[in-house]
């Protein structure tokens, strides 16, 4: 959908740290991160919600552990939390079905830190990617 921001972000009009592509997803780092490192992984297809089709968790499986593998092996991630906003109500934004990868660490432990946003956790994204990236 050509007004659709992740669709847009598929297809290469809008820029984006990206950090992982397969045949049917892709993932890149979110701009408004939580935690250090919280990526979004997204079906390269169109679709709003996923929790109508098993389909769509099928299509994102690969992206999901590969994302959340190097988050753990680069940025030392002793956690992770995977999360799917669906329905405005739940607190979606973007209507392009996607996961929220958001690694965690043991400053901020538990569910009560998953909301407190860590301080500098969206500084300098394009040396957080280049070191993501980095062999
Ligand atoms: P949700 O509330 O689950 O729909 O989440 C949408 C997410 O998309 C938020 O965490 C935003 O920070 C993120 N976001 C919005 N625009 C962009 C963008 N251009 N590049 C990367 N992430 C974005
Ligand atoms: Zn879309």
């Amino acid at each position: 959908m050509s007004d659709c921001l992740f669709c847009q972000i598929v297809a290469g009009q809008i820029p984006s740290y990206r950090l992982y592509e397969d045949e049917a997803a892709i993932a890149f780092l979110d701009i408004g991160p939580w935690h250090r490192g919280h990526s979004l992984v997204v079906p390269k297809r169109h679709t709003i919600d996923g929790t109508v089709e098993a389909d769509s968790w099928h299509e994102l499986a690969e992206a999901l552990v590969t994302v959340s593998q190097l988050l753990r092996s680069k940025l030392g991630a002793s956690g992770i939390n995977l999360l799917s906003n669906a329905g405005a109500s739940a607190g979606q934004e973007v209507f392009h079905f996607h996961v929220h990868v958001i690694p965690r660490y043991d400053d901020h432990p538990g569910m009560a830190g998953l909301s407190e946003r860590d301080p500098g956790a969206a500084d300098d994204l394009a040396g957080l990617h280049a070191l993501l990236m980095a062999q």
